[in-house]
Order: structure tokens, then C-alpha cells, then sequence
């Protein structure tokens, strides 16, 4: 869980190497828990930055605050014991076996055997290993499995933030699928904070909730990767994400009040049966939508059972079915259509936040929606979908 609190900020940072600049102007700020990735092409200056979170890296400019003090005023010795750190190529030690790796930080902190002994055993289990892998040698194990060693070290560690320098990198596609899960899971579990560097964006919106894209040494976008896709800050960041995933993310915030039609044919409650019965015929629909007289949604209405019912002296809010589900303007589609769609609503009346009826969202509009986010914004080629969102065809049983 994110909290509010700080742990790390940069403020105008550069590193600069014989009068070139490999950062400039870095301004972060990372609270704890956040999942923070550093994106960005190869060169662009995200390990550089993330290696003077330890201090692997003096700063040339700026100050960097770690817990609320500069990170000079550390012994960098101690603040790099207190940050974890996982690389590619994991960092583990060949001469030493899964247990000695595992237990490397707790035996410098002179943690007792039996306390390291549990840990151990505690780490294989995380990483989900069996408990003989901590006799092994690290070429014992494949690629991945080190790496799950790596990660499950860094991660149940005792230290509050750990940076991890594309360490997935070298893993293929499933291996890494997987890590990526196992990492995540840890994170969120044990309320980690991460800094995690990739070139690849499906690892970073994946993992972050917190996106750092960089260029030529400088930030050009720091936000949510929701807000990211959504709010591009230009066209770097535009070709980054590509245009499949920002055509997604719109329809993911499209908003039903987006897509909804507008005066949906609807009665008042005081009017006659057959005064509903006209309305219908002028609309071509078989149900009407009921409001009072300051069109508060109330009901529908429909043909079938004004057939049943019929006597001119009845009036709408006789008869009128109350039972209807109805959405707000406001609510995004991708929490509602999956719920219309399922359960067979022809339409749904949209109402603002004090009931008052706007607009209707059909089947066939949302249909539509969903269809483009799968495939696309091409027309959909079907005519019975064509013409829907106006002509009211009868609500199913409960709309
Ligand atoms: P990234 O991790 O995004 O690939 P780096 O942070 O490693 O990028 O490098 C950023 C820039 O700084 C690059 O142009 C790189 O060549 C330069 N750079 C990094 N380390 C040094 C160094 N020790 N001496 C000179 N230039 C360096
Ligand atoms: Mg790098």
C-alpha cells in the first residue's frame, strides 16, 4: 500500500562526466510502497540515476534526501547496506551455496545461525524452490531460478527500498512472465518500496504505479502510468506506449455519459395509457422510460403490458415497472459494459447524480465500443446494429 510518506527525493540533480551531462535536472520524489520504473532507451541516463539513490554514484549537482536526510550525510557503506540492490546478472556468489548467498547481508549484520537458518528456509519458500536448492551452487540452478533467488534476497531483506537494474533482462519471455509476478506479489505483501529500471514498457505498466520516462539524461514525464496513458507528454512518450495501447487506455476512460443517446423516448407518470401508446409509435420503440415531473427516473413501461392491462382510465403510474437497473453519467464503461452486456439488458437509462434522466446507453452502442477496443476503430459491418441506439427495442425482464 502506498502511504503518503516520502523516501526519497532528487532535487535538480545531474551527473555530469568530463562536462557532459549524463542526467540533468532530475526532480523525483518516491513515497513508500510505490512501485516506481525508470523507462527509457538504452543511454538515457536511468541507471546513472538510480545508482545515486546508494551512492554507488556522487551526485555533480543537487541533493538527494533519504528519509528525510541527505544522503551524504550517510556513511555510504551503511546506506547501501540499508538500500538492496539487484542486478541482471543476480549477484550471486558461485563459490558460495543458495544458503550461504541467501544469508550473505543477515551474516554482516551478525544475525544469530538459528535466526539465518530460518530465514533461509523462510526465502526458498518464497521463492517457490524446494528447501534441498539451498545446498546447491548457484550453476546448479538455471538462469531463472537464480534469479528468483536474487529477487526473494533483496525483497525479505530488512531493508525499506531495494533498486533493481533491468534484472529480468537477460530471461526469456515465461521466465521472466513469471518473475515479474513473483516480484510484484513480494512487493505489494512485504510494502516495499521499488526502483526498478527497464527499456521495456509491458514490464513497466505491468509492474508500476509509478512511471519515470527518460530521455537523453532527462525526465520527461513522472506520473501514474494510468495518467501516463492517458496524458502523453509528447510524442517520445506517444511512441513509447504506441498507438495500440494508447487506443486502449481512451476506451478504458471512456465514461458511459461518452457514449450514451440523449433523449431517450420516456413519459411521465401522470399521463394515460394511451398517451404512452402514442409516444411509443411516434419513437418506434416498445417501451418507454418513466419520470416524474422534474424527470426523475422512476421506471419503464412497456407495450406488452399495457396490452394486458389496458383501461383509459389507468395512467402510467399504474402499471409502470419500478425494477429497472440504471448507470450514472460518470461511471467509467469498463466497470458497466461487461455487466450490461452479460446480463442481456437491451438498454440502460443514464441518470445524473440527482436520478434525473439523461440519456440511455443500447446494447448496439455498447457493442460497438467494446468491438473497436479489441479490434480497432474500424465500422462495424452489421445494418441491425446500425440504427439501434434511438429505437428502444423491449428491456429484458429486469430493465
Ligand atoms: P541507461 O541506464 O539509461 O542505459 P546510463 O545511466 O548507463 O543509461 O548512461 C547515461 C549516459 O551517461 C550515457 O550517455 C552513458 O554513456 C553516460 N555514462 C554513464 N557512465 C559513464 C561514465 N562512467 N563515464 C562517462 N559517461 C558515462
Ligand atoms: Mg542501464
Amino acid at each position: 500500500m502506498a502511504t503518503t510518506k516520502e523516501i526519497v527525493s532528487f532535487r535538480d540533480v545531474a551527473k555530469i562526466y568530463r562536462g557532459r551531462p549524463a542526467v540533468s535536472d532530475v526532480n523525483i520524489t518516491i513515497k513508500e510502497g510505490e512501485f516506481v520504473c525508470f523507462i527509457g532507451t538504452s543511454g538515457s541516463g536511468k541507471t546513472t540515476t538510480m545508482r545515486m539513490i546508494n551512492r554507488m554514484l556522487e551526485p555533480t549537482k543537487g541533493t538527494i534526501i533519504f528519509k528525510g536526510k541527505n544522503i551524504r550525510k550517510y556513511d555510504p557503506v551503511r546506506l547501501r547496506r540499508t538500500i538492496g540492490y539487484v542486478i541482471q546478472n543476480n549477484g550471486l556468489m558461485p563459490h558460495m551455496t543458495i544458503k550461504d548467498n541467501i544469508t550473505l547481508v543477515p551474516k554482516l549484520l551478525k544475525w544469530s545461525q538459528e535466526k539465518m537458518d530460518k530465514k533461509a528456509h523462510e526465502l526458498i519458500k518464497l521463492a517457490e524452490l524446494p528447501d534441498s536448492y539451498l545446498d546447491m551452487f548457484p550453476a546448479e540452478l538455471s538462469g531463472g531460478q537464480q534469479q528468483r533467488i536474487g529477487v526473494v534476497r533483496a525483497l525479505a531483506a530488512d531493508q525499506d527500498i531495494i533498486l533493481m537494474d533491468e534484472p529480468f533482462g537477460a530471461l526469456d519471455p515465461i521466465t521472466r512472465d513469471n518473475l515479474q509476478d513473483l516480484v510484484k506479489n513480494l512487493q505489494e505483501t512485504l510494502g516495499k518500496t521499488i526502483v526498478f529500471v527497464t527499456h521495456d514498457m509491458d514490464e513497466a505498466l505491468k509492474l508500476a504505479t509509478h512511471i519515470v520516462i527518460m530521455d537523453s539524461g532527462k525526465i520527461i514525464q513522472d506520473d501514474t502510468p494510468d495518467n501516463i496513458l492517458q496524458h502523453p507528454a509528447n510524442d517520445f512518450v506517444k511512441d513509447l506506449l504506441g498507438e495500440e495501447r494508447l487506443l486502449q487506455a481512451q476506451q478504458n476512460t471512456l465514461s458511459v455519459g461518452d457514449i450514451m443517446s440523449k433523449n431517450p423516448a420516456h413519459i411521465t407518470l401522470g399521463r394515460s395509457l394511451s398517451e404512452a401508446i402514442w409516444e411509443m409509435s411516434r419513437h418506434h420503440v416498445d417501451s418507454l422510460l418513466v419520470t416524474d415531473d422534474s424527470k426523475k427516473l422512476k421506471g419503464y413501461i412497456d407495450l406488452e403490458t399495457i396490452n394486458d392491462h389496458y383501461s383509459k382510465d389507468l395512467s402510467v403510474s399504474d402499471i409502470y415497472a419500478n425494477n429497472l437497473i440504471k448507470v450514472r453519467k460518470d461511471s467509467f464503461l469498463r466497470d458497466t459494459s461487461e455487466r450490461i452486456l452479460k446480463q442481456g439488458y437491451k438498454y440502460v437509462p443514464v441518470v445524473d447524480k440527482d436520478n434525473t434522466l439523461i440519456g440511455i446507453v443500447t446494447r448496439a452502442s455498447l457493442v460497438n465500443v467494446v468491438y473497436d477496443a479489441i479490434w480497432g476503430k474500424e465500422e462495424l459491418e452489421n445494418p441491425e446494429d446500425a440504427n439501434l441506439p434511438v429505437s428502444i427495442s423491449k428491456g429484458s425482464e429486469n430493465a
